[in-house]
């Protein structure tokens, strides 16, 4: 026991020994709180006071789930696997499945991740005649989310105005759309976890009994319903100890509400946190760096966070002259960490919006760096990989509706759009699935081509009945048809093809807990992973994701690239006081995932849509105090003391040519006007008569003006 427990200091030590009743450990990044719980979990089966099925452990990402299955499993002679440690959607799939009649689904349910969620969304639009432009998917889709996360079911909701109505009757049809179909989205796990638990009573006892000790982690940001979740299974006997910070609470946008630190401590009686504020992650420039930023934010909970590490290296500054560059930059310094002996899975590049890992991507190809994205287009998300899982699916059950009108006509048999809009007309009268429809379609060429589609499914599911989850996904390649579509244009699909031979691959190395549900657990596992599963599995790769996804994560070497107004903060956050603030919690998360070298890149001009912008500097780069920066680039300029005086940073964006679209004026040229005074021409929007300049003045700042009224001269 010693050994587990030498090396905590006394508050690390006071968390992971608390008597066996409810505790939040408040503390900031890298003070411990994800080792103390994974201890505490050791510890508590160590010494006899639970066994492993009486935990309860939920973490924010499968990544961290399998990272703390590893450390535990060091830690004490346990079979992690058949733990219950996974993160929240994870652990209400596997209840699910355990309870599938219960909660009045078929027992091979599948799950609709958010594309395919936004897909099922089209799809009842269309079949009740609902204008997309006026309901669009995407907003549909907010609303039945943050419902559902919310704990509303659309019964229970009422609205005055007939916009609002609409919305509620569209989340009425879309629950019966799915449950028609057998299929459930992320939210639904959790909704339909919480009412099974909260209806029937005998069950709910039963694990309230058996998970003495829940333990979880960021609890920061969890949202109303995984709190109340969270709260029916701790019920008043069981032991919740909850770990978080409020200072890295980044998904309000999705519902997350940091006051559930404050319900915890009232709910559970707890008399008030457990603090931790020795770092051991960072060095001390870092650190400091973090807590000069974070410090910005108001009605923060209070944190002091110090470290035992020396100052460390000073904190790398580069402003690049393009995206480009940044991205050269950034391999270029990759590689000489290399040469100096870093590995590279231990460097993590981090972004704030998926897109930008494009212009880094190419660059790492070029480089011929092996690099790992987190988040992006998945291994799991790839449109050939998506056809053979939807087979896949057809096979475990031929009425997910989805799947079948994925693959119906891929490859290409024949059944043209209006086939299908005759299934769908059968499937709403009759209240059938498409597939009962196609099975019950009459005679006629229309009828043949279904007929034969059935058939192959049919055939599908009667050869594979025997065979292992790998021979069945080989069998259905070939059956398909889809192998040989993609082999008749080898050229382009070279890839593709390689994807679906790592697709059996993943399928041999997937070994399910019950055999013969060996199909759907796999399909489960597909849509729970998609975001963290690559390819080139054991192979050292830099690590690439957005500072989302790096939450928790620790990494010797780190770059936060694109530091721009705009773009990190995002402009969404612009008008919005409590969005800003957010934007910096998530500063202080990226920055506070570096234990060793830390750098901060931005571009004086990106390509953002196919446009080339020219953005200037974020504020969080001012915000870290200036002696602890070593400037890299050439180009940068001092730091700006105020907001007002960017300009600096603008006054020479990559040349370009007076043009005549604009009026003779050109991107990138000085330029004053009347009342403004002096600025910079940063963008450009319009043409013809109607011409807007974008303009940054060095003493009001961003301007958009009118090239038909402004008085603008050349400086
Ligand atoms: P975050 O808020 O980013 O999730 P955290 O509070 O969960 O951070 P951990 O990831 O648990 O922090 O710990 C940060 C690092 O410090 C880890 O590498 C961990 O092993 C190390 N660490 C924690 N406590 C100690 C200790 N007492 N002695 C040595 N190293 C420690
Ligand atoms: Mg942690």
């Amino acid at each position: 026991m010693s050994d587990l427990l030498s090396g905590l200091n006394p508050e690390q030590l006071s968390a992971v020994t608390w008597p066996a009743k409810s505790a939040l450990v408040l503390a900031g990044a890298g003070s411990g709180k994800t080792r103390v719980l994974t201890t505490r979990i050791a510890w508590l089966i160590q010494t006899g006071q639970v066994s492993p099925a009486g935990i309860l452990a939920v973490t924010f990402t499968n990544k961290a789930a399998r990272e703390m299955q590893t450390r535990l499993g060091a830690m004490i002679p346990v079979n992690v696997k058949t733990m219950w440690i996974g993160t929240f959607h994870g652990l209400c799939n596997r209840f699910l499945r355990a309870h599938y009649r219960d909660a009045g689904l078929p027992s091979t349910f599948q799950i609709l991740d958010s594309a395919d969620q936004q897909a099922a969304i089209k799809r009842l639009l269309k079949s009740l005649d609902v204008s997309d432009e006026k309901f669009p998917p995407r907003a549909v889709q907010n609303f039945i989310n943050g419902n559902k996360e919310s704990g509303v079911r659309a019964d229970a909701l009422s609205a005055h105005d007939a916009y609002t109505k609409k919305l509620i009757e569209l989340y009425a049809a879309y629950d019966a759309q799915c449950q028609r179909e057998g299929v459930v989205d992320f939210a639904e796990l959790l909704l339909r976890s919480y009412e099974v638990l909260s209806r029937n009573a005998a069950l709910a006892e039963h694990y309230k009994s058996r998970f003495r000790f829940i333990l979880v982690d960021e609890f920061q940001d969890t949202n109303r319903l995984q709190y109340a979740w969270l709260k029916l299974l701790a019920g008043r006997d069981n032991a919740l100890f909850a770990v978080g910070d409020d200072d890295q609470s980044i998904y309000a946008f999705r519902g997350a509400e940091v006051g559930n630190m404050r319900s915890l401590l009232v709910d559970f009686g707890i008399d008030g946190p457990v603090r931790l504020e020795q770092n051991y992650r960072s060095a001390g420039n870092i650190l400091t760096a973090a807590n000069a930023l974070i410090e910005k934010n108001d009605g923060r909970l209070g944190k002091n966070l110090w470290t035992e590490a020396g100052e460390g290296e000073p904190i790398r500054l580069y402003d690049a002259y393009s995206d480009g560059d940044e991205a050269e930059f950034i391999c270029d310094e990759v590689k000489a960490l290399q040469r100096d002996g870093w590995r590279l899975s231990d460097i993590a590049v981090l972004y704030r919006s998926n897109a930008q890992s494009r212009a880094l991507e190419h660059a790492l190809v070029n480089a011929k760096l092996p690099y790992r994205v987190y988040g992006g287009l998945r291994f799991f998300e790839r449109q050939e990989i998506k056809h053979a899982l939807a087979y896949l699916r057809l096979i475990a059950n031929p009425d997910d509706d989805n799947a079948l009108l994925r693959v119906i006509n891929i490859p290409a048999r024949g059944i043209g759009a209006r086939t299908v809009e005759g299934l769908q007309a059968a499937s709403r009268e009759q209240g059938i699935s498409l597939w009962q429809a196609a099975c019950a379609s009459g005679s006629g060429r229309a009828a043949a081509s279904l007929g034969k589609f059935v058939l192959l499914i049919d055939q599908l599911r009667a050869r594979t009945s025997t065979l292992n989850l790998a021979e069945t996904v080989s069998l259905l390649l070939d059956d398909s048809g889809l192998k040989a579509m993609y082999e008749a244009d080898k050229k382009e699909s070279e890839e593709r093809l390689a994807n679906l031979d790592e697709l059996i691959n993943a399928a041999a190395g997937f070994f399910p807990q019950d055999p013969e549900q060996a199909v759907v657990e796999f399909l489960s596992a597909a849509s729970l992973e998609a975001g963290e599963h690559q390819a080139e599995a054991g192979q050292d790769a830099l690590q690439l994701m957005t500072v989302h996804a790096a939450k928790g994560l620790e990494f010797d070497a780190v770059f936060v690239s694109g530091l721009e107004e705009g773009l990190f903060p995002h402009e969404n956050s612009f008008n919005d006081p409590k969005g800003l603030e957010e934007e910096r919690r998530l500063m202080y998360v990226a920055v506070t995932r570096a234990r060793k070298r830390l750098y901060l890149s931005s571009a004086q001009s990106r390509m953002l849509h196919g446009l080339s912008r020219y953005p200037i500097r974020s504020r969080f780069v001012d915000e870290v105090p200036g002696q602890l920066l070593h400037v890299l680039s050439a180009t940068v300029k001092p730091l700006p003391v105020s907001h007002n005086a960017r300009a600096p940073w603008l006054e020479q964006p990559p040349p370009s040519r007076p043009s005549a679209n604009l009026k003779g004026f050109a991107i990138g040229q000085s330029v004053t006007h009347a009342k403004f005074g002096l600025g910079v021409v940063i963008d450009a929007e319009g043409g013809g008569d109607d011409v807007r300049l974008h303009i940054n003045f060095a003493e009001h700042g961003l301007k958009w003006l009118d090239l038909r009224y402004a008085k603008l001269s050349a400086a």
